[in-house]
């Protein structure tokens, strides 16, 4: 641990959180001199306290061990540049609207590159009444299946995680436009775009 950049981040983060060094030490159940002598980066704070530390602060363990913040620039929830997570340990799907530090099972999660499609991994859209009704010719086994389906237009996504052994199809409301992604357990995200922008055309 860097004493300097730890201390420096505790100091930050205290006095965005308007805690003086007496209430963030009351908190600690320690001296408000320790909180000083971190802040002055004469000293790191004992790893016994850094749950606490990060309770208390609202920042995750390894921002402090690292002493650096992991905030990202503004950019608005712009659905034009979600992002698609995968965990290889559990499953989970995570989405964000921008950057963001993910992990999940002990691991940091790198965001999906989204690819265009191949021949064996797109999807057939058709307009039936006020729905898209989405089809594709990929295989629904355990070992090579579609895990999901997102239609994702300027401002809402719709979301349909899959199963092995589920039809290979997924209906969603016909909304204006819009890009739809999915992804392969084996072969990653892709992203199709040309979702027919009027219900009715196909
Ligand atoms: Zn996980
Ligand atoms: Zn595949």
């Amino acid at each position: 641990m860097d004493c300097q950049k730890v201390g420096a981040l505790i100091r930050q983060l205290r006095k965005e959180r308007h805690l003086t060094q007496k209430q963030l030490a009351d908190a600690l159940h320690i001296s408000d001199k320790t909180v000083s002598k971190w802040e002055c980066g004469m000293g790191c704070p004992d790893v016994t306290l850094l749950r606490s530390l990060s309770a208390v602060l609202c920042v995750p363990v390894a921002a402090l061990l690292s002493g650096e913040r992991m905030t990202h620039d503004k950019d608005g929830g712009n659905m034009n540049r979600i992002r698609f997570y995968h965990c290889p340990c559990c499953g989970n799907l995570m989405q964000t609207t921008g950057k963001a530090s993910l992990s999940c099972c002990d691991r940091v999660c790198t965001p999906m590159t989204p690819q265009q499609p191949d021949a064996a991994h797109q999807l057939t859209v058709q307009c039936i009444e006020d729905d898209y009704y989405i089809t594709f010719p990929h295989e629904m086994k355990k070992s090579h299946y579609i895990t999901f389906v997102a239609y994702v237009t300027c401002n809402q996504m719709l979301f349909a995680k899959l199963y092995p052994e589920q039809g290979s199809e997924v209906r969603f409301p016909a909304l204006r436009g819009g890009k739809l992604y999915f992804a392969c357990n084996t072969h990653g995200l892709f992203v199709q775009d040309g979702v027919p922008t009027v219900p009715g055309d196909t």
